[in-house]
C-alpha cells in the first residue's frame, strides 16, 4: 500500500476520505485489508479493548501525532473490522473531539448510529465514523461491481457479508444503498420490527419500530426455513407503505430470510412505476406471477 495521510489533506467528510483513499489504492479487492490500511495511515497498534461494554476506543492526541485502536476482540470478524473502520475514522477526521481528552470510547450503540439528522455533535461524530467503516469496508465501486445487474436477493446480502467479511446487518445496509432497484431492508427480532435500511429512493414505511412484522408479510408463513431465503413473492403494498386512496397500488414483492437468534432480514422491493413504461403499461395483462417472472428475466440477462 502507498497511500498516507497526505494524500487525504482537506478531505473531511467520510466520502471524501474514501474517494481519496481509493484513488490512490487502485488494486484494492474484497475483503479489504482495514489492519493494514490503519497501519498505513499512521496507527501504531490495534490491541484487545478491556473496558467492559464498548466495542471500540481510540488513543490519540488532540494533533492526530499518534494512534491506537482499541477493539473488543470478543466478537465476530465482520464486526470486530468494522470497529477498526470506525475507530480509524475518528482518527483522520480531525473535526472529532472525544469527550475525554485523548480516548475515543464507543459503544455498540454508537455503532448503530444511523440517522443523518443527527443533530447533538456526539452523535454526529458517531454516524461520520460508521459511515467511513461502511464505505471503506464495502466500497461503492467494488460493492456495484459484486451486485451486478441482478434482481435483489437476500442470498446475496449473505454473499456480501463472505465475500467482504462484514456482519450481516451492515452488509444489509449498503446493499439497499448500493442496488439499482427500488429496495429496502427491514431487519426483524422475535417478530418485531428492529430497523429498517431503506435505499434512497424507497418511500417512507408505515409499520411502526418495536411493533410487529405487519400481519401480511411473508414472514408470518409457516413454511420459512432457518437459513434459508424464500422465494420472493408479492405482498400487499399497504403492509408497508401508505397508497394514496383512490389510487393503484404499487406492485411490492417480499423476501423474508430467518437468521439464527430470532434475527429475521425482510426484503421489500418496490415496482418502479415512474418513466419505465410511459403511457402504455405492458404489464396491464398479466398476472402478478408472470410479471415476477419478466421482471426477474429481465435482470439476470
Ligand atoms: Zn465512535
Amino acid at each position: 500500500m502507498k497511500v498516507t495521510r497526505l494524500d487525504l489533506d482537506g478531505a473531511g467528510s467520510p466520502m471524501a476520505l474514501v474517494t481519496k483513499i481509493l484513488k490512490v489504492e487502485t488494486e484494492l479487492r474484497a475483503p479489504i485489508p482495514i489492519e493494514d490500511l490503519a497501519r498505513q495511515l499512521d496507527i501504531e497498534k490495534i490491541r484487545a479493548l478491556e473496558t467492559e461494554g464498548f466495542e471500540g476506543g481510540l488513543l490519540t492526541d488532540e494533533n492526530r501525532q499518534f494512534g491506537i485502536i482499541l477493539v473488543n476482540e470478543g466478537v465476530t470478524e465482520g464486526r470486530r473490522r468494522f470497529t477498526i473502520g470506525h475507530e480509524l475514522a475518528h482518527f483522520l477526521i480531525i473535526s472529532h473531539v472525544p469527550v475525554t481528552p485523548g480516548k475515543f470510547l464507543c459503544s455498540r450503540r454508537d455503532m448503530l448510529q444511523w440517522s443523518e439528522k443527527e443533530t447533538t455533535r456526539y452523535a454526529r461524530m458517531e454516524f461520520e465514523a460508521n459511515e467511513f467503516a461502511a464505505l471503506i469496508l464495502m466500497p461503492p465501486p467494488l460493492l456495484r461491481k459484486h451486485i451486478g445487474g441482478r434482481a435483489p436477493n437476500l442470498a446475496d446480502v449473505e454473499k456480501i457479508s463472505k465475500d467482504f467479511i462484514v456482519s450481516k446487518d451492515a452488509a444489509a445496509r449498503a446493499y439497499s444503498r448500493c442496488h439499482h432497484e427500488n429496495i429496502a431492508l427491514a431487519v426483524a427480532k422475535d417478530g418485531k420490527i428492529l430497523r429498517y435500511y431503506p435505499g434512497v429512493n424507497f418511500p417512507f414505511i408505515t409499520a411502526p419500530i418495536g411493533k410487529p412484522v405487519p400481519r401480511g408479510s411473508v414472514f408470518h408463513r409457516s413454511s420459512l426455513k432457518q437459513r434459508v431465503s424464500s422465494d420472493i413473492v408479492q405482498t400487499t403494498a399497504d403492509n408497508w407503505i401508505d397508497v394514496e386512496y383512490g389510487q393503484r397500488a404499487p406492485d411490492l414483492y417480499e423476501q423474508v430470510y430467518l437468521q439464527k437468534n430470532g434475527f429475521a432480514l425482510i426484503l421489500l422491493w418496490l415496482e418502479r412505476t415512474e418513466g419505465e413504461d410511459e403511457d402504455f403499461d405492458p404489464d396491464e395483462n398479466r398476472t402478478s406471477k408472470q410479471r415476477l417472472q419478466d421482471r426477474q428475466a429481465r435482470w439476470s440477462r
